[in-house]
């Protein structure tokens, strides 16, 4: 089941259906274009869980596919965005490149973005595009700091006598980009099984909070990076999805609750606190919710 409320910059829910034809509001957070193409974007029309669905924690699939909740349109404008960066690279997608294509196995489908030669006309890349903050694209790159001790040396207080030191980044860090890893190759599975060979796997990622301040704190010095995803093994993708089509869809059957997602599918409860639209229909959810309104 498909969101089926907005909730507006006032914090009141409104069924959308209502939203498009009047607005509740004095004035409307957004033109009507935009809110109908958020409203489409939602739902797909996509009965089985697809390979983006999986990637999620179960749990959160199962809620968003048996209960209603409602979604702020505008933490849905990053996507929108995502699928406008897609049709302005269409019109340019001449030779050898196939795009957006779903292609279906006995698990679950994917749709991805590009195939062919979209880094050199010599190629076989799959390309994904992604819209993501500075913080998530700092840690899918392997960015990190660490203490460079200077000439200078403290005069007083606690650490008289010691030197000083100052941040310098390092790009050789542990690369956080599980979900991407995994989503592209699944998607490399699912075009080899059509006889497409892809010989490399590239994300195209463009920052949507380039220009504030706090990219440059996170070293982000460009709108857009193309970052290199190593191959996974099939036996360990096709393990690693089915377990989780599996389980999500004995409990759809069962209409039983799952258990909660794990500790990095919500992100150490980040998500469940913050970003999970299902939150307020989940037991897990609605505790820590509740223990932060407590603590505050
Ligand atoms: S346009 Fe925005 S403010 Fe108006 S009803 Fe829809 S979501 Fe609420
Ligand atoms: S609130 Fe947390 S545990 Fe519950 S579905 Fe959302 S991410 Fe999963």
């Amino acid at each position: 089941m498909p969101a089926t409320k907005f909730i507006c910059p006032d914090g009141r829910q409104v069924d959308i259906k209502k939203c498009l034809q009047k607005c509740i509001n004095a004035q409307r957070c957004m033109f009507l274009p935009t809110l109908r193409a958020i409203a489409q974007s939602l739902d797909r029309g996509i009965k089985d869980p697809t390979v983006t669905e999986l990637l999620c924690g179960v749990r959160e699939t199962y809620l968003k596919k048996t209960t209603e909740y409602a979604i702020r349109p505008h933490d849905q404008l990053y996507a929108i965005h995502g699928s406008a960066v897609h049709t302005i690279n269409e019109g340019y997608t001449e030779g050898n490149i196939l795009s957006e294509e779903r292609i279906y196995d006995d698990i679950t489908s994917g749709k991805f973005d590009l195939y062919g030669q979209i880094i050199d006309l010599n190629d076989k890349t799959l390309g994904d595009y992604k819209v993501t903050s500075s913080y998530k694209l700092m840690r899918a790159l392997g960015y990190y700091k660490v203490d460079i001790e200077t000439e200078e040396i403290y005069k007083s207080g606690l650490r008289k006598g010691q030197r000083k030191t100052r941040k310098e980044w390092r790009t050789d860090g542990v690369r956080y980009l599980f979900d991407w890893a995994v989503q592209l190759n699944y998607y490399r599975m699912l075009l080899e099984n059509k006889g497409f060979k892809v010989e490399r796997m590239e994300v195209q990622a463009m920052c949507r909070d380039y220009s504030l301040r706090i990219a440059a704190e996170r070293n982000i010095r460009k709108p857009v990076y193309v970052i290199h995803i190593n191959n996974i093994s099939d036996r360990w993708i096709k393990l690693y999805m089915n377990t989780k089509a599996e389980r999500l869809n004995l409990s759809l059957k069962r209409g039983l609750m799952p258990e909660i997602c794990t500790s990095r599918e919500r992100w150490k409860n980040r998500k469940c606190a913050e970003y999970c639209a299902v939150a307020d229909n989940c037991t897990f959810g609605r505790l820590v919710k509740n223990q932060i309104k407590a603590a505050a």
